[in-house]
């Protein structure tokens, strides 16, 4: 067996640059990956649905059909994971059941499952009267909705750790530090850190929102902006044995995930701002939306408000650039980077080979 020659470092350690991280180790590649406070960023904030059929949007064909290859792109990725540190990261295949609470957001609920099954997503309509249980805690103003199965979820910290650790076994390193300056002469790349220089022969840019560091340009028509979103997380009623919950509420779209040990994951507000704050008023609509949605939530404990900007991109689709001088930019995963994670990982081992 021969040893591993070539460096790549990848700068940021959201979701995105570590499993990239794992998928280059995989190729024999030798990897850093610098992040002052990896998995932090906008991936913290995820409630972690992998949930391609519950989400499909009018017009967003390619974008479905990627996240139904995503789904298929993680039970490999769970594989790799498990080879690499003999434990697998849970997936938790629930469906989720798409429901309205007024007349007009039961419309919305037609609407969305007139353009799902045009995109072959395979639905059941509900009524609640005649199959109660995939319904339990709802409003009684929900009387039917339509169930996705095969939609899942996973816990991102859950999926940070392990990732990490499988990196680790694979002989990545991890470099507590904040890149300032990226450069290359053509031959090697050199990321400047806060603790100096890193050298390479590839260099990945994962910075979610935070866009390039100083020394890359983006290519024409190639940009990312932030979009914050909050999820709260709250225990009280136990809904892990129950599908995720999508909501439409009075046109506001909500979601529910409920996790092991009756945590509850509710989300999620959309605002265009760079600030990672808990804005009252988001923060009012969640709370008020949720209550209305599941009314068992009223005495839940708040546990914690989760605040990330999403990588949202010209025109809201992922992108992986090659920058020139051996660095590459993978971003714009926007709302859905946790589900895209080995997707853009495989684009990348796609483009560059092994090392
Ligand atoms: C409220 C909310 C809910 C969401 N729910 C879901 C969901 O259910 N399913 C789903 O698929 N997606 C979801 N998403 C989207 C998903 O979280 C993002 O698309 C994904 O986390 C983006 O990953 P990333 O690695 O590109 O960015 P990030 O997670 O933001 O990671 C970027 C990393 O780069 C580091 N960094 C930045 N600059 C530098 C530098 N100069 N030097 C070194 N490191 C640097 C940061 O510290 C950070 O750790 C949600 C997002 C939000 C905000």
């Amino acid at each position: 067996m021969t040893s591993p020659s070539r460096r790549a470092v990848v700068v940021g350690g959201g979701v995105i640059g570590q499993v990239s991280a794992l998928a280059l180790a995989r190729a024999r590649w030798r990897v850093s990956v610098v992040d002052p406070s990896p998995g932090r960023g906008a991936t913290v904030a995820a409630a972690g649905m992998l949930a391609p059929g519950g989400e499909a949007a009018p017009g967003e064909e390619e974008n479905h059909r990627l996240h139904r290859a995503a789904l298929d792109a993680w039970r490999d990725l769970v594989d790799e994971v498990a080879e690499a540190t003999g434990e697998a990261i849970a997936l938790h295949r629930v469906g989720t059941l798409v429901v309205g609470l007024d007349a007009g957001d039961r419309r919305l609920v037609e609407q969305y499952a007139g353009v799902a099954r045009g995109y072959g997503v395979a639905l059941r309509a509900l009524s609640r009267r005649e199959e109660p249980a995939p319904f339990e805690g709802l409003s009684a103003r929900v009387t039917q909705g339509v169930l996705v199965e095969g939609d899942a979820w996973v816990d991102p910290d859950e999926v940070m750790a392990r990732v990490r650790a499988a990196n680790e076994a694979l002989g990545v390193e991890y470099r507590a530090t904040r890149v300032r300056r990226c450069s290359s002469d053509g031959a090697r790349i050199v990321a400047e850190t806060d603790d100096g220089p890193l050298e390479g022969d590839l260099g990945l840019v994962a910075t979610g929102s935070a866009g390039l560091p100083g020394g890359l340009e983006a290519p024409e028509g190639t940009s990312v902006r932030p979009v914050r979103g909050m999820t709260l997380r709250a225990v009280g009623p136990d809904r892990y044995h129950l599908p995720m919950v999508r909501a439409y509420v009075h046109g506001r779209p909500f979601y529910a995930v409920g996790r092991a040990e009756r945590y509850n994951v509710l989300g999620a507000s959309s605002e265009e701002s760079p600030v990672r704050a808990v804005e009252l008023g988001e923060l009012q609509r969640l709370v008020r939306d949720g209550l209305e949605v599941i009314p068992e939530l009223e005495t839940a404990d708040l546990i914690e408000t989760r605040v990330g900007l999403r990588p949202a991109s010209g025109d809201l689709r992922p992108f992986l650039r090659e920058l020139g001088g051996g660095w590459w930019w993978s971003s714009g995963h926007y709302r859905h980077g946790v589900t895209l994670a080995p997707v853009a990982a495989r684009r990348l081992i796609d483009a560059v080979g092994p090392a």
